[in-house]
């Protein structure tokens, strides 16, 4: 069992998922903005580090961090710090190519690395049951479950490193067309006069329901809030790294292209910072109708 852990990234999935860890281990925690770490010290009783260097006193590393890029920044800083045994758990919804060179600069100091990218959202971080996607050994995967539990309510081990980076983006990618197919399809009934909630209750008791039509468009699209806790940014680097692997693997995928495509364009029109369910209105503005229950 864990003696200490560190979590580094206290952002909308990370502040939840240390408080979690924070109730079992010893938890130190580093956020780029400090305060979020005292706040976070506060309500869990976790150790607010302000050297990001200290996090290296712990046994488990997790970081959840925007995107690869980040958590390769955090390790170039931290690896000279690293004691041998060490063992690196991303929770970041990461690139697998990314994640394999990470595994091996620090297999080369005596440290392993999971990829563990998890699912459910805010929502799931709060309550402590995310699902997790775990790449890496068997051994270190075993090593790591008691601890990972500690936020999850599934956990899979789903290959080597870099595979639960690859599932979380096809996940993603999924949403994303989930997200865009049924805002099309919903803006094309609303256009012809049937009321957007009542063509969601059929469809979510029929074959074309999804996700995006079971939470997303009764929670945040037909009342209008849209509330923000998981940027279109992100969901949109969730797409371009399916596409990439798609490419890399020699499959054709138009449908996979098409959806990254739209969710840059709609980063570049309406911001990266709103939630990704906003990509909804840009398509609501084309269609020139607004998907909203209709008032009798
Ligand atoms: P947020 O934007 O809420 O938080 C990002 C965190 O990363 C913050 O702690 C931020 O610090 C830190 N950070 C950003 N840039 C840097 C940097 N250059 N150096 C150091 N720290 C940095 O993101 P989320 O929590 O929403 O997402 C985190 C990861 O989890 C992403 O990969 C996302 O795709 C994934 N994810 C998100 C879900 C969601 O519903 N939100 C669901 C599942 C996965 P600071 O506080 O200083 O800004």
């Amino acid at each position: 069992m864990a003696n200490r852990v560190a979590f580094i990234g206290l952002g909308t999935m990370g502040y939840p998922m240390a408080g979690h860890l924070a109730r079992r281990f010893e938890t130190l925690v580093w956020n780029r903005t400090a305060s979020k770490a005292q706040a976070h010290a506060q309500q869990f009783g976790s150790y607010a580090v302000t050297d990001l260097r200290e996090t290296a006193a712990a046994e488990f590393l997790f970081t959840c961090l925007p995107t690869s890029v980040e958590v390769e920044a955090i390790l170039e800083q931290l690896l000279p710090a690293l004691k041998p045994g060490t063992l690196w758990v991303d929770c970041t919804s990461g690139d697998p190519q990314h994640s394999r060179r990470l595994a091996q600069r620090l297999r080369e100091r005596g440290c392993d690395f999971l990829d563990a990218p998890v699912s459910g959202g805010k929502a799931g971080a709060e309550a402590g049951t995310l699902t997790v996607m775990v790449g890496g050994s068997r051994e270190s995967y075993e090593r790591a479950l008691p601890v990972i539990g500690a936020f999850a309510g599934k956990v899979f081990h789903v290959g080597d490193v870099g595979a639960g980076h690859a599932v979380k983006a096809v996940n993603n990618m999924l949403l994303a067309i989930g997200l865009l197919s049924a805002a099309e399809g919903l803006a094309t009934l609303a256009k012809l006069g049937v009321d957007p909630a009542v063509a969601l209750e059929v469809i979510n008791v029929s074959s074309g329901r999804s996700f995006s039509t079971e939470v997303h468009f009764p929670e945040r699209v037909l009342t209008r809030q849209f509330p923000n806790t998981f940027s279109l940014a992100l969901l949109a680097k969730d797409t371009r790294i399916a596409v990439a692997m798609a490419r890399e693997a020699y499959v054709p995928a138009p449908l996979m292209q098409l959806a990254a495509e739209m969710f840059e364009m709609a980063k570049a029109q309406i911001g990266g910072d709103v939630d990704h369910t906003a990509v909804v209105k840009l398509i609501e503005s084309w269609a020139g109708v607004q998907i909203a229950p209709r008032s009798e």
